[in-house]
């Protein structure tokens, strides 16, 4: 390969640069952004940056070194695909590629309505958001997830009178379920924010929410976060397989009718891989995947053999804790808890048989780890010590 294009300039895109680089790819190398801004970290924009603490995330990459044309503010329109490589489209022209990586991420979703409404997913949101986070302002947020509990505790923390509407019965529910969801419910009360659980929000107008049903929330600023979708609106007739994300196999190749293109991979937030763990595509929206799937994605580009077969993990600081989760747990059989819930640390396990599937963990960092290494390793464990939270969880493991 001589000529490889990165569309997409957030971790991933430049994971894969370094990857590709690393792996001693010499050709032309170019990373397309459609943003202004230098690739950066999302995760502090809801957390560090709101809460005013620093306004510079950027990802820390020797670009002089790289060898890289960066080309911030020109995004990719289109994509032509030959029988070997193709084009992209940008508003600038045409660059013709031999092997392509797609990280174009993921975008917020937004909610009906003509009323001004704010999302969290640029640095520009995430500071144009804190202006507004000041004492007093009445800030309603829609979506009681990952997003919506760590804003709320930002604002919180800055007094603004915070109420979170969220159509489910519970925070979380989409991701955890409203069962384990409930158990978090208690925090923003603590915090002082308002939760509404069980409300759908119609539009959003000016001056607050039109509910469903006929309520209305009055507020001075809404802020919208009911989750993302992957971005593949340039990739419209191109040809390749799209599900909900770029499908590919599990080294990241993407396909066209069913047929892989080695010379194409797509990573990220809007790839859904083939997981050979877990049997199925997942689409994990990470940035652990973002940070590491691209180093698979790169060596699949250059001919070699790679698969990515790691058990997801992120993590959330919502209302003073650290939330931590590994693993997949749609398919587990049954869940142990290790502590108790309405105190200030535990954990809750999921299990199939005696395989630890997954582990979500409140203010337990030592259990996270160590759960890590047992779902990597498969190791079957003991379900009683699992649950006593005075037993280090490694040794839960089966001898
Ligand atoms: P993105 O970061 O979305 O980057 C994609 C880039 O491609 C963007 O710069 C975009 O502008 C650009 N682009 C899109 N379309 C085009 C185009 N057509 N042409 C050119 N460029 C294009 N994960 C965790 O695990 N823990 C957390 O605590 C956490 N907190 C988060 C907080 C916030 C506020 C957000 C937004 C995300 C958070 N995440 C967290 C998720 C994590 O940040 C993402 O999984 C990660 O950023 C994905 O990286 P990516 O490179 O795949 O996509």
């Amino acid at each position: 390969m001589e000529r490889v294009i990165v569309v997409g300039g957030g971790l991933a895109g430049v994971r894969a640069v370094e990857s590709l680089r690393g792996k001693g790819y010499r050709g032309a190398l170019t990373l397309l952004s459609a943003e202004r801004h230098r690739p950066y970290d999302r995760p502090p924009l809801s957390k560090a940056v709101l809460a005013g603490e620093t306004d510079a995330t950027t990802v820390d990459a020797a670009w002089d070194e790289l060898g890289v044309d960066l080309r911030l503010g020109e995004r990719a329109t289109s994509l032509r695909l030959d029988g070997r490589g193709g084009a992209v489209r940008t508003e600038a022209g045409e660059l013709p590629f031999d092997g392509l990586v797609i990280a174009t991420g993921a975008v917020p979703i937004t909610l009906p309505g003509d009323g001004p409404q704010r999302v969290l997913r640029t640095i520009d949101d995430s500071l144009a958001l804190r202006e507004r986070l000041t004492e007093g302002t009445r800030l309603a947020i829609v979506g009681a997830g990952w997003i919506g509990a760590e804003v709320a505790t930002a604002a919180a923390k800055k007094g603004c009178a915070v109420t979170v509407v969220e159509a489910a019965d519970a925070p979380l529910a989409n991701a955890l379920g409203a069962e384990i969801g409930s158990l978090t419910a208690p925090w923003y009360a603590e915090a002082g924010v308002a939760l509404r659980t069980g409300v759908k929000v119609a539009s959003v107008e000016a001056g607050g929410l039109a509910l469903a049903g006929g309520g209305w929330l009055a507020a001075d600023e809404v802020l919208v976060g009911v989750g993302v979708r992957p971005e593949l609106a340039w990739l419209d007739g191109s040809g390749l397989d799209l599900e909900r994300g770029v499908v590919t196999d599990a080294s990241f190749r993407v396909s066209v009718d069913g047929t892989v293109r080695p010379d194409v991979v797509a990573v990220g937030d809007c790839a859904a891989w083939w997981s050979r763990r877990y049997g199925r595509r997942m689409l994990v929206e990470h940035w652990d995947a973002a940070l590491n799937a691209p180093d698979v994605a790169a060596a699949t580009l250059l001919g070699q053999d790679a698969e990515y077969d790691t058990a997801p993990y992120f993590w959330s600081e919502q209302f003073g804790r650290m939330v931590q989760y590994a693993g997949h747990h749609a398919e587990a059989e049954r869940l142990v808890r290790r502590g108790d819930p309405g105190e200030a640390q535990w954990t809750l396990c999921w299990l199939t048989g005696d395989r630890l599937d997954a582990v979500l963990t409140v203010d337990r960092p030592k259990d996270l780890v160590q759960a890590k290494r047992v779902i990597a390793a498969g190791t079957p464990v003991d379900a009683a010590l699992l649950a006593d939270p005075g037993v280090p969880l490694r040794q839960a493991v089966k001898r």
